[in-house]
């Protein structure tokens, strides 16, 4: 199927890799139904392609009738989902020793949750249909542990396993399980770092060697952009000169 004609959902496509992958997709008339907490950014990319098939769904994937919301938008519009790409993903990174016990809730339930939300409102459907592709934005940090990045690090490591599981259980059912895993892309995830000696470490990273998020919309779209039989299910893209 031409990506024109595939119905995908994007959670998390307010900003960076959702909205550059948004903007990838629109551009190439795939039917969208784009879906994050601000509203008025995603009307923003809405106006940006008037001409394209954009639905737009405030929603927050920690609250799985907020998800089950953008889903039932897309069946009742299309009657079918070709693609879900989890992408939403918070990063508030301090050492452990901090005990930051809310920021590590609010990353579980963002990351982790937050997949285990699409995939519980999507999977029915695409079962049935005998067919569809999850993706997640991964990480290198799903990957690789890193100092001071260990929770969040546990949440990219569970994002790879619960998608490997997910592509085992599903696969005869013709459903493709895909995670993308980025290394540093400049986008506003780092805003939600709250320990100033961290964000002044990874801000300085990032603006060294950092990917912009059209990067890793491509990624996606070519992920997308598979035959039937094909299935790519772990991507790493590092910026070229990242260690
Ligand atoms: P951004 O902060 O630009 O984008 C994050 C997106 O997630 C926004 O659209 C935001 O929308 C959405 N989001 C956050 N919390 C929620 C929520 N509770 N409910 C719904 N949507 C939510 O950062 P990126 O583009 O960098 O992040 C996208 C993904 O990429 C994340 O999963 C991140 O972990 C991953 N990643 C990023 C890397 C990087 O270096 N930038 C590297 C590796 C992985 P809103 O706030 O409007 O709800």
């Amino acid at each position: 199927m031409a990506i024109k004609d595939k119905v995908i959902i994007i959670m998390g496509a307010s900003s960076g890799i959702g909205e550059a992958t948004a903007k990838l997709l629109a551009g190439k008339g795939a039917k969208l139904i784009i879906a994050a907490r601000r509203m008025d950014r995603l009307e923003r990319i809405k106006e940006e392609f008037p001409e394209e098939d954009i639905l737009i769904q405030q929603a927050d994937v920690t609250n799985y009738e907020d998800v089950n919301k953008v889903v039932k938008c897309a069946m009742e519009n299309y009657g079918r989902i070709d693609v879900l790409y989890n992408n939403a993903g918070i990063m508030p990174t301090a050492p452990i020793v901090e005990g930051r016990r809310d920021e590590w809730k609010n990353m579980l339930d963002i990351n982790i949750m937050g997949v285990l939300n699409g995939i519980a409102a999507v999977v029915p459907i695409m079962a049935e249909q005998k067919s569809g592709h999850i993706i997640a934005t991964d990480s290198v940090a799903g990957h690789v542990v890193y100092p001071d990045s260990a929770v969040y690090c546990g949440t990219k490591f569970a994002v790879r396993a619960i998608m490997e599981g997910l592509r085992q259980e599903q696969r005869e059912n013709n459903i493709k399980s895909t995670i993308i895993s980025p290394g540093a892309v400049a986008t506003e995830l780092y805003k939600t770092i709250n320990d100033k000696k961290v964000s002044e470490t990874l801000h300085e990273a990032q603006k060294e060697w950092g990917l912009v998020p059209e990067d890793i919309a491509s990624a996606v779209v070519f992920a997308i952009d598979t035959p039937d039989r094909m299935v790519i299910s772990d991507m790493i893209v590092r910026p070229t000169t990242q260690p």
